[in-house]
């Protein structure tokens, strides 16, 4: 019976300088969410009073509206979003669409109150808002008989009167929060096939990132699947963060080299120094800011505070690490709530575990792995080939 969603935005608003030009950003980034979902040809996104107001068009199958505010409410920047129906601004026709929407709502979502509420920016409309709220509340309480509570109901059964249409809604659904992707410019995200990086992404995303995801594979000694299961998760980050060129690289000769000529206890900080210099190369290229990676502090050998400095002294560019202050269960926690632990969990050999030691180095330091690391006459060369050979995939896509 929805034909409208009106889409509100928080934090976007806040900005006044730059206000027009994240307000731009999101709304490309609706109707891109919208193209992107089959079945939503001929929906638009126009500006309306402080918020977005996405219209289906008039042929549109009724089982849209579903997937059309599963695609807005999956936006960042969108706070909440409200399914509604457009209607002549006429009391009879703003009644029925009310008592409509409020009593398929009483009967679905079992509320323990309700109230209407009425705004009219149309001063010239014949009634005012109380008596619209009263006379309307009062058609739904005679066949329902749901009490009536002003402040805090469960229920709230919105109008809207403007001269040319008017809205009711009768639902809101929250969406992320945050800054539209792109708003904050681009960074490259360092994507394994663990837990924590894909959950790095969504949340440099809610801030405006814009990502390129690089995945590091050690083919064949990691297998083809581990790969896929990259490709899904960027696939499921997608979902939120819109099309992601992905990048994967293969490192193997790296590694096999770094075993040789490397002490074993220190290897992981020399393949996470190649990884870092890799994916700051895609950086490069991408135009992008800054890498992100999934780090929290002291989870596991290479994220004590002396192996992220050894790390992060590998570029220039910062390292965003939103994971670091988080727990394991935190983490989890986000993971399920977007959508990438079922996939995160599937099992897969990590290229980061190949050839290590039971028991790392915890306490690396940054003069000594660089004058081991400028002994390595090969790894520059190897490095290279490694970044010529690499692939490039658009995730995500319509
Ligand atoms: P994750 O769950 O994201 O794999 P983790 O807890 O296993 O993280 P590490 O294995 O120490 O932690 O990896 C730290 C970070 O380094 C990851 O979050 C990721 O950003 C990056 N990283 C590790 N392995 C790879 C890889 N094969 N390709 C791309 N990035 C990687
Ligand atoms: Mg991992």
């Amino acid at each position: 019976m929805e034909n409208i969603i009106l889409i509100r935005f928080g934090e976007v608003f806040l900005k006044k300088g730059n206000r027009g030009h994240f307000l731009r950003i999101l709304r490309t980034a609706l109707k891109g969410a919208l193209k992107r979902t089959p079945g939503l040809q001929g929906w638009t996104v126009e500006a309306f009073h402080g918020r977005f107001l996405v219209r289906a068009p008039a042929d549109a199958a009724a089982e849209s509206m579903g997937a059309a505010l599963a695609a807005v409410s999956h936006t960042f920047g969108v706070v909440s979003v409200s399914p509604g129906m457009e209607v002549p601004t006429d009391y009879e026709a703003l009644s029925t669409a009310a008592y409509d929407l409020g009593v398929r709502e009483i009967t679905e979502g079992n509320p323990r109150h309700f109230r209407v509420s009425a705004s009219r920016s149309y001063k010239r409309f014949p009634m005012k808002s109380p008596e619209i709220e009263r006379t309307i509340g009062a058609r739904i309480y005679e066949t329902h008989a749901l009490p009536v509570k002003l402040k805090g109901a469960d229920l709230v059964v919105g109008i809207e009167i403007f001269e040319q249409s008017s809205y009711v809604f009768a639902r809101s659904i929250p969406g992320p929060g945050g800054l539209p992707v792109g708003s904050s410019g681009t960074a490259v995200l360092l994507l394994s096939g663990g837990i924590d990086s894909p959950v790095a992404g969504w949340m440099m995303a809610k801030r405006g990132c814009h990502l390129v995801g690089v995945h590091f594979h050690s083919y064949p000694y990691t297998s083809t699947r581990s790969q896929e299961k990259v490709v899904e998760l960027a696939r499921a980050l997608s979902r939120w963060h819109g099309p992601m060129m992905l990048v994967s690289m293969s490192i193997t000769a790296i590694q096999e080299y770094l075993r040789e000529h490397t002490p074993n206890e220190k290897l992981v900080l020399f393949y996470r120094r190649t990884m870092v210099r890799l994916a700051s190369r895609v950086a490069e290229e991408m135009q992008a800011k800054a890498l992100v990676t999934g780090e929290s502090l002291g989870q596991v050998a290479s994220q004590t505070m002396e192996n992220i400095a050894v790390i992060g002294d590998a570029s220039s560019l910062p390292i965003l690490q939103p994971l670091i202050g988080m727990d394991k269960m935190e983490a989890v926690d986000l993971a399920r709530r977007i959508g990438t632990f079922e996939v995160s969990i599937q099992p897969h050999d990590d290229c980061c575990s190949l050839f290590l030691p039971p028991h790392p180095d915890t306490r690396g330091k940054v003069p000594i792995i660089r004058t081991m690391e400028e002994n390595l006459a090969d790894l520059g060369r190897l490095e290279d080939e490694a970044f010529e050979a690499r692939e490039k995939n658009v995730i995500g896509k319509a």
